[in-house]
Parts: C-alpha cells; structure tokens; sequence
C-alpha cells in the first residue's frame, strides 16, 4: 500500500509502497478516508527523541473497516470508525475503574515481538507511531483505540476526533470537570487550545478568556465560544486576566508547553483554582512554584492532563453527535484537504504558524 514514511530526524516524509500485515486476534484494518496532520508528529519527525525510525506517523484518523480480526467482537467491514492514539488493556486498575487514559498496559495493544510486524517495508519492520501510523491508505490497530461514529459524520471531521478534539475538550470536561459558573482562562490557542474553549463553554464556564499572541487565532476562539481575549503583546496576560475575571480564574490552561506559561497559569488563578498543564513541556523544565504562597495559602492546584482524560468509546460519539445537532465546532477546524503526496506542505503549513489543520483526504 501507499504511505507516507519518515527514514530519520529532519528528514522529509516520502511517499513509498510499504507491506501491511493482515489482521490477527483482535486487530482491525481500516481503509483509511482522512488522516489529520497534528504537531506531535512534526515533534517526532524533526527532534531527537529517540523515537526508532524508520516509521510510519499519522494518528488522527477516520475510515471504513476493511478486515477484522478473527477474535473481534465489537466492529464488522463497513462500519466507519475513528482510530485514536489512546491505548488500553481494557482489564487494569484504570480501564476497571473508568479510567482507560490511566491504563497501566498500554502496550498490549501492540503485537508481540513473536507475531511479525504490522507494518515492513522489503521486509524490514517500520515503527507504526502510536500504535497507529496513519499516513497510509489503510491501517491495522488493536480494537481497543477503535470507535465507531455515525456515518452522517464526514470523514475529514471523523479524524480530528481521535487526537486535537478529545485532547482540548476532555481537557475542560472530563479532567477539570468544568461546571456552570467556573471562569477559565486558555494560554494557546491553536487546535487543542480552541477545543478547551469550546469545552468550557458547554460545561457553563461563565467567562472564558482566550490568550493568543497571534490576532487571528483570538478571532477564531470568539467563535469557539471565548467571552474575551488577551493578546500578550498588549501587556501583562496575568494582570489582564486577574482584571477581567474579578480576581483570577476557576481553571487556567496552559497549551503551549512553556516554563513561562505555565507559571503564569499558576500565577492568574483564583483562591482555590487550578492550573491544567496540556502543552508537552520539554523534560528538563522545573516549574518556579512556592508551596506555602502558592499551594498551601492560596489553596492552588497543578494537573498535567494526557489525552483530555478521554475515555475514547464514550467520549468520540459524544461530540460526533453534538457536531451533527450544530452543538460542537469541527467545519472550523479543518482549514485544508490535502493528497498524501502534498504531506510536506502541510506540515510546512502547520510548521508557519496556521490557524487551523490540513487533513489528507486524497491517497
Ligand atoms: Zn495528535
Ligand atoms: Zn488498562
């Protein structure tokens, strides 16, 4: 099959024929209809963080099931899924306690060194990224990361759902569990930031104060549901906040993955708020924060959130179907449909700083 693969760190993707495996126990294939393009894989294919190459990235995606697996009970060919990078074992303390984003087997989902790769290229074994490795036009997952959607759900909105969505929105939903009266601030204002937003503003928050140095992504956070903005450029963000919100906020989050920001995020809470720390920080980053002035006296909070808290099989059909009711924001999201021949200028794109995503709907 076509796909898009990486050789190393800095290099670029190119689009090659590559061998995918068929379906065992509980795998399913899925022809792939769109593959969003995130930052997380830019992260991988242009830092060193030791991730084994070659690879085939790719992680928001949507499609039809093309195969299933003999011991798979849950999908049949036809249905249209959305995959999702969230993995779970479905039998650890987490998944049993309603918490599959904590589960402590992740790996499970992935074949065992004994069962040949997934994926190969001339018979060399290609890393499949996050278990999913969606720049190709099929992909073989465990059905544990798998949902069905309805099929009045276009494809290209389908694959934003299994990352950038869940991410922002299960941020303010399920991790902050937001309620009606709460105020709230968002540092970053890209995709995930936006689905904060648009989060918090179904849950009730009463004033949500979008933070952005570029105007334009302030504008779209309006339409997300933002009650006022603060650009950065125009002068302290902490100040602004604390004077709009009477204070400081419920709940600040921070998704860029800044030292700076996410001290600023502790510092316009609230007596009693919390700070919600989305954006990937680099490893060696030591937050500035006093546990008598900040924590103790103030009665302050810091959660790091992975994956929006998201429990993928409840959560997915849940604003796939507020987005077919007008309730929730996808159209706005996807600013470009791309062939997977064009996936270096996508990434350029995203890499210049664009408002929204481009989504490989051509392969
Ligand atoms: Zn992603
Ligand atoms: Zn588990």
């Amino acid at each position: 099959m076509k796909a898009a693969v990486i050789d190393g760190v800095g290099q670029p993707f190119q689009v090659q024929d590559i061998d995918i495996a068929d379906p065992i126990g509980r795998e399913v294939l899925i022809d792939v209809r769109a593959s969003g393009l995130c930052h997380s894989d830019m992260h991988v294919a242009e830092t060193n963080v030791g991730f084994p190459m070659p690879a085939l990235l790719g992680h928001e995606v949507a499609g039809v099931v093309a195969a299933v697996g003999p011991d798979v009970t849950e999908f049949r060919v036809g249905d249209h899924v959305v995959s999702s990078p969230i993995h779970s074992c479905g039998h650890c303390r987490g998944c049993l306690t309603g918490r599959p984003y904590q589960c402590r087997h992740p790996q499970e989902t992935q074949r065992t060194p004994g069962q040949g790769p997934r994926l190969s290229r001339n018979g060399e074994a290609l890393t499949q990224f996050i278990g999913v490795g969606g720049f190709a036009e099929q992909v073989l997952v465990h059905e544990n990361t798998v949902v069905s959607v309805s099929k009045d759900l276009p494809f290209d909105r389908a694959a934003l759902l299994g990352c950038g969505v869940v991410t922002g929105a299960g941020a303010a939903i399920n991790t902050a569990r937001i309620r009606p009266g709460d105020t709230v601030a968002v540092i970053g204002c890209g995709g995930v930031g936006l689905n904060v937003i648009q989060g918090a503003a179904l849950a009730g928050a009463r004033r949500i104060i979008a933070i952005d140095l570029q105007p334009g992504k302030l504008e779209l956070a309006k339409v997300f549901g933002a009650t006022d903005t603060v650009n950065p450029a125009d002068g302290d963000s902490v100040q602004a906040v604390k004077d709009l919100s009477g204070g400081g906020v419920t709940c600040a989050f921070e998704v860029i993955g800044l030292k700076q920001t996410a001290m600023d995020a502790v510092a316009m809470l609230d007596i009693g708020g919390t700070a919600f720390l989305i954006g990937v920080q680099k490893p060696e980053t030591r937050l500035e924060v006093t546990p008598f002035g900040d924590l103790m006296s103030k009665q302050k909070g810091i959660r790091g959130v992975a994956m929006g808290s998201t429990n993928l099989k409840i959560d997915i059909p849940l604003y796939a179907e507020l987005y077919l009711q007008g309730r929730f924001k996808l159209d706005e999201l996807v600013s470009r449909h791309i062939s997977l021949d064009q996936i270096n200028e996508g990434y350029e794109l995203l890499r210049g700083g664009s408002v929204a995503r481009s989504v490989i709907t051509q392969f």
